[in-house]
Order: C-alpha cells, then structure tokens, then sequence
C-alpha cells in the first residue's frame, strides 16, 4: 500500500491547499509506514514543484500536455486513477475544492474505492479500521465515517490541517499518461479572474457582511477590517441578491462552503442555510445589535451591539494593537 496526493496548481503556482494535502498524507503515510507520492497535472516549473518534496513528497510525479493546461475532469480523473494504479496506490488525496469535488466520486468509481469527502481530521486507524470525521449535511454535522474498501479517495477541507515542513529528497519524474478523447468532451476554454484577492475557500480569515449593514455604502469599514486582518470579503445571500456586493462572494447552502480560522459576521441573522456554508470554520465571532440572532448560538464569541459603532471600534483596537 502506498499513497497518492493530488497537488492542485492554479497557472503554475502550487495552491496553499496542495501544501497541506502534502502535509496531511506525509501524517498518515507515516503512520502507515508508507511512501507518499505527490502528483502534479499541468504546467508546473521544477522550482516548484520542489516545494512538495519540502512538504513530504517522497516521489514527485508530472504530468504535461497541451489538453491539461486548464482542469478538465474526466481526463485529470482518469489521469489520477492511471496513477493511482501504477504506484500501487489504496489511498489517493485530494482537496476538498471545485475541483476535488469533481474529481473524488470519479476516482471511486475508477478505483473501486470508498470514498469520503470534506474530511476534517487525521484519520483513526485501529485494528484494520480506517475511519474519519467529515463534515456531513452541507456542514451543519459532523459524522464519523469507516471507509471498508481496500481502496480509499478523501478529499480534505481547505484549512482543516496545517501546513507541516517535513523535507524528502527530490525525486521528480514525469509520468507517461493514456490521455483518451471521450475524456475530453467538455472543455474548459478560458478563465476569467474576477479577483487578486485569496479565494473565499481557501481564506484563513474572512470578514462576512449580512442586511444589517443596511446598504452598499456601507461596507468601507469590512473591507478596512479585512484589510488590517489580511482577510477575504463574503456575504449572505440577501446581500448578493441585492447587487450590495458581488455573488463570488455569497457563502452558504447555495454559495460557497467556507471554512477558515476565524469568521466575523457583521449584521447577518445566522439562517441556517447560511450556517451550512461557514459551520466548518474554526473560530467564529458574531456582531449583531440582537441579542436572540441565532447565529449566537454557534459563536465562539458574540459580541452584541450596533455594527456602525463595534467595527469601527475593533478597527481601532487592532490598529492599536499593531502599533
Ligand atoms: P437578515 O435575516 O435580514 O438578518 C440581518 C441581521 O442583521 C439581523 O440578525 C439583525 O439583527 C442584524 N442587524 C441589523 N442591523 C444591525 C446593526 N446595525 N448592527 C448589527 N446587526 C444588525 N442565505 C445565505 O446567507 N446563504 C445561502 O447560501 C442561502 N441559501 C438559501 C437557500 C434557500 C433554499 C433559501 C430558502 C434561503 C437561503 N438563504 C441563504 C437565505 C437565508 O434563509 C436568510 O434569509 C439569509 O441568510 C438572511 O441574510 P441576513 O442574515 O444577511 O439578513
């Protein structure tokens, strides 16, 4: 048994939700007392891919083609299952990102595997037994998951595991893969950036505007919090709804699934479809003016006022605090 990461680049650059993959598998490659193998798809400069050695990669495996330049994922599952194969893989890795999304349930098809997905933690092996927590019901749960199957895809949530220096000779090597045209029927053309910004699921901090900010002019003073803290923007869906701030930023059951260290919610109620996109995020602060908002109840801490005079408020004391 051996296992298999997928490291995710976004034009070239290793994602920072690549690194902790590493980081993650390196863990229970080595409580398995196993070699880890780290898959590269795309074009990526050697420099870089240097990095996955320095994150625990034994073996660097790339594969380049003029098709694989942008994410197709058929081709990459099926290039990831070839892999897979061919280093005698039972455990492949991924993030828990659009993309990982697409890729696990095609990989435990490809590889028989069971497959479990959006997992929080390292997994507990006791007596032949291989089970992990994952997130369960859009977020709103946590569930403990056996995986039976000899083989095994887990796709882990963006910053549920920390980034750990474990550094391994550089080994790279390219990988001669079988790229299949059905693989290619649908094909990513182009993409666009709409920000420069770290995007909202891999953002290890996140200012979070809902209605009781009132309007778009408003939102000044999140976007100088999130300046000062080095944070992405989001918001309720209300808020996008409203054309106040873009969708890219909505998060939630129907926006984005977020789940950084800190959340700060501004003026937002705590719906439930709401808490289903940020429920996974480790440290949670809630500013409302009511006291009874249910977003209360799932906050590590709450602080009950009026918007317009906390923030402006914090943003002092952090300045202060900076100083
Ligand atoms: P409100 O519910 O209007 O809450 C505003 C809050 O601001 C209140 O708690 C109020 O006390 C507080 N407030 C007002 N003024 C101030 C002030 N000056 N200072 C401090 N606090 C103040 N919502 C999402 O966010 N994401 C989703 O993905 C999503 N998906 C949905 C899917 C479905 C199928 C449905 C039916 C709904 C969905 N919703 C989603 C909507 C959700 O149900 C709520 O309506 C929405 O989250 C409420 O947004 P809000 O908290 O910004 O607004």
């Amino acid at each position: 048994m051996s296992i298999l990461v997928y490291a995710e680049n976004a034009g070239g650059s290793f994602k920072k939700s690549a690194f902790e993959v590493v980081s993650y598998a390196r863990a229970i490659a080595d409580q398995s007392n196993t070699t880890l193998t780290a898959l590269s798809i795309g074009d990526v400069e050697n420099a870089e891919l240097k990095q996955l050695a320095q994150y625990g990669a034994d073996k660097i495996l790339t594969v380049s083609h003029d098709k694989l330049k942008n994410f197709v994922n058929q081709a990459y599952a099926s290039v990831i299952a070839q892999v897979a194969k061919s280093e005698g893989a039972s455990i492949v890795i991924l993030s828990n990102s659009f993309s990982g999304r697409g890729l696990a349930p095609r990989l435990g098809v490809k590889l028989n595997a069971g497959v479990a997905d959006g997992v929080m933690a390292l997994p507990i092996q006791n007596g032949g037994k291989f089970t992990v927590k994952k997130t369960a019901f859009s977020g709103k749960a946590f569930a403990m998951v056996e995986l039976t199957s000899a083989n095994k895809v887990i796709s882990l949530t963006p910053n549920a595991y920390k980034i750990v220096d474990s550094v391994k000779p550089e080994q790279i090597e390219a990988f001669n893969a079988t790229l299949n045209e059905p693989d290619f029927k649908a094909m990513l053309k182009e993409i666009v950036q709409t920000t420069d910004k770290v995007p909202l699921p891999e953002a290890e901090i996140i200012i979070s505007g809902g209605r009781g900010m009132k309007g778009p002019e408003n939102w000044g003073m999140l976007e100088e919090l999130a300046e000062i803290l080095g944070a992405a923007l989001a918001c309720s869906k209300p808020v996008s709804d409203a054309g106040w701030r873009p969708h890219s930023e909505h998060v939630g059951q129907t926006g984005i699934a977020v789940s950084p260290n800190l959340y700060i919610a501004v003026g937002i109620s705590g719906a439930i479809q709401h808490l289903a996109g940020v429920s996974s995020s480790k440290t949670i602060v809630v500013i409302n003016k009511d006291p009874d908002a249910p977003f209360f109840k799932v906050a590590d801490y709450g602080i009950v006022g009026d918007a317009f005079e906390v923030v402006p408020k914090l943003i002092a004391a952090i300045k202060n605090f900076k100083k």
